[in-house]
């Protein structure tokens, strides 16, 4: 029952696929339907490849396995093969929806929606939000979908160029890991967290991690002893339980926690617990009672979620007890219900438990809380805005219309923009709207803005003035040189007999 996410360096094809999603889908399904949307796809994105020089089919196939690692439904498995594929490729929506029915075809042609939201300054990105928050009300599963896709995209980052890098971890920060947390999916929520962690605060990232290695290494026998000792005493008091297991808790919620306690020491509890997966939830309580005789519990640290669970619907007990040692520990205990409704949320909706049941549909409360999820988010992006301007106090994001984000220095232009996009725009540049308004080329360009350059096909080089115009290294650098060829062109113009 151990959950984790399936890692970019695992090898995975349409193989493992299948063997993975033959564990769980019922065998009334055909899972040559599965195979036969990975072709599709892969024949749709056929010569196209990722930043990172790989086959654009490594990515959907990823994205495949982490919806499948969750047990899901194989129609969303299908349609996140095929996510990318309207979007990128000659293949329309129609055509799938013939191949596939109109179900499949509904869910790829949410996914594609949401792909168009990006981010273009706090006004737009709001304007977006709203979008995103109708997508789901349309259909939630979209949302497991682009989930996955995220999660391969933050565990592929490293080939993107910089500020797309900021961007995308951002984004998935400060939009994404909440809405997760919100659907109650806790596994995806922790993971968006934890892999866009070291983008947006790199130099934070490093310090937790180190203080967690530091603090956990060499422990490994005195945790095993742990197990063994609470899983004979739980035995002997005749409390049944499943299984149980050690976890490394998220550094990113770590970091956060340790924000907000400033400077307090950092206890092993805060860096590892330990799950109890008992069967009912007089269990759950009766195991509470063994670990409290065992070892004196920490005041103020037993949680009972299971009377009081908390708004997202998360359900279990937890108490920290102090070992011989002085080390307290965490412990969580829930029964198999409780844990696969914290692991996956909204999504246990579409997710087959361990006898192969599809948890019945319920009261479907999200579309009470898409509200409060709009409430929350919305005070995000005030939030948003702040750690911009903290982040960015000499550098500027603007971005191309189709949303692209362009990092520039402060006072830089739209010379500097033009030649940021590509030599030939620079020098072919006559003139820049912002935001839909024709500009001057001298005009500032201010975080957020919208740019566009509008070029003439005729021109035959940059301006000599605009050497003063410009703050980028690139656009100073194409104009001097088109300065010189200019010079001696003329050289070889007056020079007869010289070519
Ligand atoms: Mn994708």
């Amino acid at each position: 029952m151990l959950y984790s996410l399936p890692q970019p360096n695992e090898p995975k094809s349409i193989d493992t696929l299948i063997t993975m999603m033959k564990a769980y889908v019922p065998p009334t399904f055909d899972l040559e339907l599965v195979r036969f949307a990975y072709e599709y796809a892969a024949e749709a994105h056929k010569g196209q490849t990722r930043k990172s020089g790989e086959p654009y089919i490594v990515h959907p196939l990823a994205a495949a396995h982490i919806v499948a690692s969750m047990r899901i439904d194989p129609t969303l498995v299908i349609a996140t093969l095929l996510h990318d594929v309207p979007e990128d490729t000659s293949v329309t929506l129609d055509d799938i929806e013939k191949t596939f029915g109109s179900e499949i075809m509904h869910l790829v042609q949410g996914i594609t929606k949401l792909g168009k939201l990006k981010y273009r300054g706090v006004e737009r990105y709001i304007e977006n939000l709203r979008k995103m928050f109708v997508a789901m009300a349309e259909d939630i599963r979209v949302m497991i979908i682009k989930f996955a896709d995220r999660i391969h995209n933050l565990q592929t980052l490293d080939s993107l160029p910089e500020s797309k890098r900021y961007r995308v971890a951002l984004e998935s920060l400060e939009i994404y890991a909440p809405i997760a947390n919100r659907l109650g999916m806790g596994e995806m929520k922790g993971e968006l967290e934890d892999l866009a962690f070291r983008y947006v605060y790199p130099e934070e990232f490093t310090r937790v991690k180190n203080i967690q290695e530091k603090r956990l290494s060499g422990k490994e026998a005195e945790f095993a002893a742990i197990e063994e000792r609470v899983q004979k005493e739980l035995t002997n008091a005749g409390v049944k339980f499943l299984e149980m297991y050690g976890r490394k808790k998220r550094l990113y919620s770590f970091y956060t926690k340790m924000q907000r306690k400033q400077g307090e020491t950092t206890n092993i509890h805060d860096l590892i617990a330990f799950r109890i997966i008992v069967p009912s939830i007089g269990d759950c309580y009766a195991a509470l009672g063994v670990l409290h005789k065992l070892w004196k519990p920490v005041k103020g640290r037993i949680k009972d979620y299971i009377s009081q669970p908390k708004p997202n619907g998360y359900k279990s007990l937890h108490t920290s007890v102090f070992l011989e040692g002085g080390d307290t520990v965490e412990f969580q205990i829930r029964t198999p219900e409780m844990h696969e409704e914290a692991e996956y949320g909204i999504a246990a909706h579409w997710h087959y438990d361990e006898k192969g049941a599809m948890i019945p549909k319920k009261e479907l409360q999200w579309v009470k809380e898409l509200a409060e999820i709009q409430k929350d988010l919305l005070k995000q992006l005030s939030d948003l805005e702040q750690i911009k301007v903290n982040f960015l106090q000499d550098r500027i994001f603007v971005f191309t219309p189709k949303g692209d984000v362009i990092d520039l220095p402060e006072g830089a232009t739209p010379i500097d923009f033009a030649y940021h996009i590509h030599s030939d725009i620079g020098n072919k540049c006559t003139g820049a709207t912002v935001n839909d308004k024709l500009v001057g080329l001298e005009s500032e360009l201010k975080n957020g803005d919208v740019v566009e350059i509008i070029v003439d096909k005729n021109r035959k080089g940059p301006n000599p003035d605009w050497i003063n115009m410009v703050k980028t290294q690139t656009a100073r650098a194409h104009i001097r040189e088109h300065q010189k060829s200019r010079l001696s062109n003329w050289i070889k113009a007056v020079l007869p007999g010289k070519k």
